[in-house]
């Protein structure tokens, strides 16, 4: 089955059902933070308790291997998958426990260790709702925070009636539930050994906080009186104080709740008695410090390598919440099976399956992942996930060999020394294809715009045949600007139009409006000659080509800088370049400069109007309705509201899209594998766009694919906003 037909299967399968719920959790988060006074200083936190943690890593866990001792407990550090099973089923076996009840824990998962121990002839029974039902059905979950999202309401009665044969069939969520409670807690009451994960675990006491919607892993430690506990070494935190904040923001994040219905925070082995649910007289034992044993079992199994590695060490500070599953376009429509790996699943997912199972199996659904940048915002701990993503992608490349590669070998004109696939190469040289694009047009545009060249492109190349190629502008922005001589006389600020791929070889009527918006509001723009950003290279996981697009624009754009430009920057996805991933391709000084000195067009003209510039030499917009989306990675960095309040400011009534990502996320929605997708992920935007306040409202979008997914979904023609600017 080829990569399109499987996710297509999969998201008219379990497609509606993840969508969904991962929109409602995501909008749940937006309105549950929104009740925090400081929501940035409380990420900043949890993200400096988990710098420092990983930091002191080897330190914390010989403090909390004396801490556990201490209390009484166990603690054994195993180095893989293999050495964790064998010390597990060493404990279950000497227990003789016919029953090992289990709270959701994703480290289990990587284990397996339902498998090793029922090899031994134990049985595991998943206690938490969710594992349970996917226990039952045999499937794997698609989300590592909710496991069965993929399944409806109808789904789950239908598999629990058939597998329980009930008498009276089960069909409302209570009924659901409260056979599945009363089925749980008989299997809990028999169990001999209680087996849970761990959120975080304070080093300086040895107290576990377990985060779960049903209570079910407490319950199953108050039952039994042996607990095994497994967790990864990166769940360690120096000190109980420091879980305020991850218990603040873990249930917001992920299901958008202001707390998770039940946090515990246990120190193992605990001190109660045990429960005998068949003795009515006198359930609980003689209190006896003896009944209880512990056994916390951490998890290398890749970790401490993935320390030493600058690029997937920051997925260690990841708290498992969700959000940046809950918020990805892509992942809303195909969900964890299709985005996800041997365990994880999401955006992070990339990390951690690098780091534990390794590049191949990252490299299998890194691709969904398109650097649009939303999960940056959702991440609590604020890990630069795309990075982590781009990176992998990058080792994925280098591994990789094509039938055909061979025949561009040295020929192409990137920095790679690696080998990505011609698909890879072809996007990641978009700037060379564009200039030749230009120089050729119409010819060239005719020609990608045959039958029989759309074929040939879908079948060599992996180009969907049902989207339209971008047409080239044989004169470019540039040769535009060669002949023009700015008009302005005492200018009120000196400016760099940033000549952006698009903006210079397809879009360049935004180019040309930006110019005439900034010279009407007193600025005398230059556009120079310039390299492109290298976001078309990056985002095929070319980082060294990326890095010498972003050095070259750096000396490009320098002197402009230094005789006191600023930079206007059309792109956002451009100027996401300059303000987020240059930080990873340019010395700090470089590229904190270029930064400072960057705007965002239409954040420029808003800055332009609040000192003064005279909107009234603008186009009125007398009310004009218009519908906007903004761009994913503008979003991202806050500059949204400035296109909103500079039309409005011209007096257009404008109306906003809440939706994260277009869907087509540059050569993405291109791609034949990705297709079905991109249109489905695109099919929330056609929505919004035609509701009966939408319908008829001018369409306007900041960013270049943003205006192409527009304009294969709806009838009306997208434009930019600085067009609706130009009188
Ligand atoms: S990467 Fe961040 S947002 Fe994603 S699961 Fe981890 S902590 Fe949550």
């Amino acid at each position: 089955m080829s990569k399109a037909d499987r996710l297509r299967e999969i998201m008219d399968e379990e497609g509606d059902a993840v969508h969904a719920n991962t929109q409602s959790f995501n909008r749940g988060r937006y309105d549950s933070v929104a009740d925090l006074e400081d929501y940035e200083a409380l990420k900043e936190e949890a993200r400096t308790i988990k710098e420092d943690a990983i930091e002191r890593l080897p330190e914390l866990i010989d403090r909390l291997e004396e801490t556990v001792e201490g209390n009484g407990g166990t603690l054994y550090l195993a180095d893989d998958v293999a050495d964790a099973n064998r010390y597990i089923r060493e404990v279950v076996g000497e227990e003789s426990a016919k029953t090992v009840v289990k709270s959701k824990s994703m480290t289990s998962e990587e284990l397996d260790v339902n498998d090793a121990l029922a090899t031994d002839g134990h049985e595991v029974v998943e206690t938490d709702l969710g594992e349970w039902v996917l226990q039952v059905a045999d499937e794997a979950p698609s989300h590592i925070v909710a496991p069965a999202i993929h399944k409806s309401r109808e789904a789950i009665a239908e598999l629990l009636n058939e597998h329980f044969d009930s008498d009276e069939p089960l069909e409302t969520a209570e009924e659901l539930t409260t056979f599945a409670r009363e089925t749980l807690g008989e299997r809990i009451s028999e169990a001999d050994v209680g087996m849970t994960g761990a959120n975080f675990i304070a080093a300086d006491t040895g107290t576990m906080a377990l985060v779960t919607s049903e209570g079910n892993a407490r319950k199953s430690i108050a039952a039994t009186d042996t607990h095994v506990a497994i967790a990864g070494v990166e769940k360690v935190i120096p000190s109980i104080e420091d879980l305020q904040p991850f218990v603040e923001l873990i249930g917001r994040s992920g299901t958008g709740q202001d707390i998770t219905s039940y946090i515990s925070l246990l120190t193992p082995p605990v001190k109660t008695p045990t429960i005998n649910f068949n003795d009515d007289e006198t359930p609980l034992s003689a209190l006896d410090d003896d009944d209880r044993e512990f056994h916390l079992v951490l998890i290398d199994n890749g970790r401490m390598a993935m320390r030493n590695d600058d690029d997937l060490r920051e997925t260690l500070y990841c708290i498992r919440c969700s959000a940046c599953s809950n918020v990805c376009a892509n992942f809303q429509q195909v969900g964890g099976h299709a985005f996800g790996g041997e365990t994880y699943s999401g955006g992070i997912a990339t990390g951690w399956e690098a780091g534990v199972e390794g590049t191949d199996v990252a490299g299998e659904f890194n691709d969904l992942c398109t650097g649009c940048s939303r999960c940056v915002d959702a991440c609590p701990v604020k890990i630069d996930i795309p990075w982590i993503n781009t990176v992998v992608r990058d080792r994925v490349n280098r591994g990789k060999a094509g039938k055909i590669d061979f025949l561009v070998d040295g020929l192409t004109p990137d920095d790679e020394a690696g080998n990505p696939p011609l698909q890879k190469r072809l996007f990641g040289n978009f700037e060379t294809v564009a200039k030749l694009g230009s120089a050729l047009a119409p010819l060239s545009n005719w020609l990608a715009d045959t039958t029989v060249s759309k074929r040939m492109m879908d079948r060599f190349l992996g180009i969907d045949a049902r989207r339209d190629l971008p047409e080239f502008k044989r004169e470019t922005l540039t040769e535009w600007c060669t002949d023009r001589d700015s008009t302005i006389q005492n200018p009120r600020r000196q400016a760099v139009l940033y000549p952006d791929l698009y903006t210079n070889h397809v879009q360049i009527e935004r180019g040309k409006a930006a110019i005439r918006v900034l010279e009407t509001l007193g600025v005398d723009v230059v556009v120079p000659t310039a390299p492109s950003s290298g976001r078309a290279p990056l985002s095929q996981g070319m980082v060294e080509t990326a890095r010498d697009h972003a050095e070259r624009v750096a000396d490009s754009l320098d002197p402009f800088i230094e005789e006191g430009r600023d930079i206007v920057v059309i792109e956002p996805s451009d100027l996401a370049m300059f303000e987020r991933e240059y930080e990873q391709l340019l010395d700090l000084a470089t590229q904190e400069r270029l930064a400072d000195e960057s705007y965002e067009i239409m954040e420029y003209v808003f800055g332009l109007l609040e000192n003064g510039a005279d909107a009234a030499a603008l186009c009125e917009g007398a009310g004009e309705h218009v519908a906007y989306h903004s761009h994913c990675q503008q979003r991202t960095l806050g500059l949204e509201g400035h296109t909103v309040a500079v039309l409005e400011h011209c007096g257009f009534d404008v109306w906003t899209s809440d939706v994260e990502c277009c869907g087509m996320a540059g050569s993405f929605g291109y791609k034949s594998d990705y297709y079905d997708v991109s249109m489905a992920a695109g099919d929330e935007l056609r929505r919004q766009f035609h509701e009966k306040d939408t319908q008829n409202r001018t369409v306007v979008a900041s960013g270049t694919s943003c205006l192409e997914q527009l304009d294969s979904l709806l009838e009306r023609h997208p434009t930019h906003p600085i067009e609706l600017l130009v009188d």
